[in-house]
């Protein structure tokens, strides 16, 4: 066998984080889950997942945001690699190291995106040859966000966020994030939302022609006028900081400004790169935000940046 024909027994996948640039809730269904019409944007801020054959299952998080992501079977990578080696009949055990720089409970689905970047990595490193509608399948038994996170790019999301459909998108846009000290628990987001909305009838969730339009533009006026989140006002009632800080990114130029799916994490669009930048620097000095960071999207889903061969 020549080494070219070896399997690699190391492989690196990058993940993009996402933002919800429209997220409508309808209300809890029998099972618990709340129906959703969104459309996920993913953005260039990445976590990196390495995953490599090893003796015994293990894992380990590196990154400036590792703090507060479990390192047992319970982090979303090693569920994810778990799951694909019991449908894909593989009993090779790996270690997973998660470069992690994704904020943490921030919104931004980043143990969703590490699920995603897990699959990829293993169904590579162990060829298990599975089909993308079956990684799919797969992802979503995950968690509702990592199909999403395997495409990337920007996608409507119905059911809970799991069914995906194409959206005719143009252009690239510039954005600031505005991150919160702590987290907020997404589950109690959701029953802050029931509870916000007490007994009014809540329509069934489907996306607004304003976005549609906007997306189809290019246009980041007008995707900044159509951001929306049905658990902002949620996520603003249990952080009510958040309200602060929306308000500062539109006084300090932002086109629009949205919390990210359940928060607390603010996403603020801008005119341009430069705009952005401005805006950035103009966060940071007024205090009213812990740390900033910029990016664009859409972004890539999660991919393979390297593969090397055993020597
Ligand atoms: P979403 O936007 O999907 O609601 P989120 O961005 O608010 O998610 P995550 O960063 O995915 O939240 O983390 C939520 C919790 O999941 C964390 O507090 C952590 O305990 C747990 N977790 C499990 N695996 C991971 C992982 N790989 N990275 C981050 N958190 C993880």
């Amino acid at each position: 066998m020549t080494s070219a024909a070896l399997p690699p027994s190391s492989v690196t996948v990058r993940v993009p984080a996402k933002v919800n640039l429209e997220l409508l809730v309808g209300a809890p269904r029998p099972d618990g889950y709340h129906p959703l019409a969104t459309v996920f944007h993913a953005v260039n801020l990445f976590d990196e997942v390495t995953v490599t054959t090893a003796p015994e299952w293990g894992i380990a998080v590196s990154g400036p945001q590792a703090l507060g992501v479990p390192v047992d079977g319970t982090n979303l990578a090693a569920r994810a690699a778990q799951r694909l080696a019991e449908v894909g009949g593989v009993d090779e055990p790996v270690h997973i190291t998660i470069r992690k720089d994704i904020p943490v409970a921030g919104g931004m689905a980043g143990g969703s995106a590490d699920a995603a970047a897990t699959l990829v990595a293993c169904d590579h490193l162990w060829g298990t040859g599975l089909s993308r509608s079956e990684l799919e399948e797969l992802a979503a038994g995950l968690g509702s966000d990592v199909p999403f996170l395997l495409g990337g790019g920007t996608a409507m999301g119905s059911g809970r966020g799991e069914v995906l459909a194409p959206v005719l998108a143009r252009g690239s846009y510039h954005w600031v994030f505005a991150l919160s000290e702590g987290g907020l628990s997404t589950p109690a987001v959701y029953a802050e939302c029931d509870r916000l909305r007490g007994d009014r009838p809540v329509p069934e969730p489907s996306p607004s022609p304003e976005m549609m339009t906007a997306l189809r533009s290019g246009d980041a006026r007008a995707l900044g006028a159509a951001l929306s989140n049905d658990l902002q006002a949620a996520a603003i009632s249990l952080m009510p900081a958040l309200g602060d800080v929306l308000d500062a990114g539109l006084e300090f130029g932002a086109l629009g400004g949205v919390v990210s799916g359940s928060g607390p994490t603010v996403a603020f669009v801008a005119e341009s790169n430069e705009a952005a930048l401005d805006l950035a620097v103009s966060l940071t000095a007024s205090g009213a935000v812990q740390d900033v960071r910029r990016a664009t999207g859409p972004a890539h889903g999660a991919h393979v940046i390297s593969s090397p061969r055993p020597g």
